[in-house]
């Protein structure tokens, strides 16, 4: 779209269900997409309100606040020659209607999120390319492949542990694993201020 905008476009943009119901969480350039295509609109929380905006409306209130400087430290711009655009934080679909099914997929990547990339085991933080999988209960004992019985280990805990339960290896978890509420990079997203307006819809 417009180069040299690359973090900007990447920021995270809260979709919500034409219902204000949270669906999921998309790149700043596909909501952009979504906003030409009319398919959505732009849910702005200002004042402990909100006010909703077509896209031609977004860009006109981008541009009054791009003139009189009126930014805030955590807003983000996309900016051409001959346009500028703030990053939206919500959108909205006008045509959606279903109700959200609030699934958290269980893959790699949410474990490690919901034990905050944090060896089960020992506690200690790693990162990504360091932790692996472990069967609480192994699977050679009939352990599931589930959230309740799915932890982060580094390699070292893992190849420790090996077949054994934690109580015969004499290993302790350091929490109890459970199927998360929601999505975790959700949870994280939501720590940050400037994803803050977030939470009046979470
Ligand atoms: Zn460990």
């Amino acid at each position: 779209m417009i180069a040299g905008q690359g973090t900007a476009l990447n920021s995270n943009v809260l979709v919500l269900n034409k219902f204000y119901s949270p669906i999921h969480v998309l790149s700043a350039r596909k909501a952009f997409c979504l906003l030409c295509k009319e398919a959505a609109e732009v849910v702005n929380v200002e004042n402990d309100t909100y006010v909703v905006y077509d896209f031609e409306g977004w860009v006109e209130q981008s541009e009054i606040r791009d003139e009189l400087n009126d930014f805030n430290k955590d807003d983000e711009w996309v900016r051409s020659v001959n346009f500028v655009v703030q990053v939206p934080r919500i959108i909205r679909l006008t045509n959606y209607d279903r109700i959200p099914r609030n699934i958290v997929k269980f893959n790699r990547k949410n474990v490690f999120l919901r034990d905050n990339h944090q060896c089960q085991y020992c506690g200690v933080d790693f990162p990504y390319s360091s932790l692996s999988l472990d069967h609480v209960m192994p699977s050679s004992r009939g352990g599931e492949t589930s959230w309740e019985n799915i932890v982060s280990a580094c390699l070292k805990c893992n190849v420790r542990k090996g077949g054994r339960t934690p109580l015969e290896a004499n290993m302790k978890l350091t929490s109890r694993p459970s199927k998360p509420a929601r999505n975790p990079a959700l949870d994280r997203q939501l720590a940050q201020e400037k994803y803050a307006s977030w939470r009046r819809f979470l």
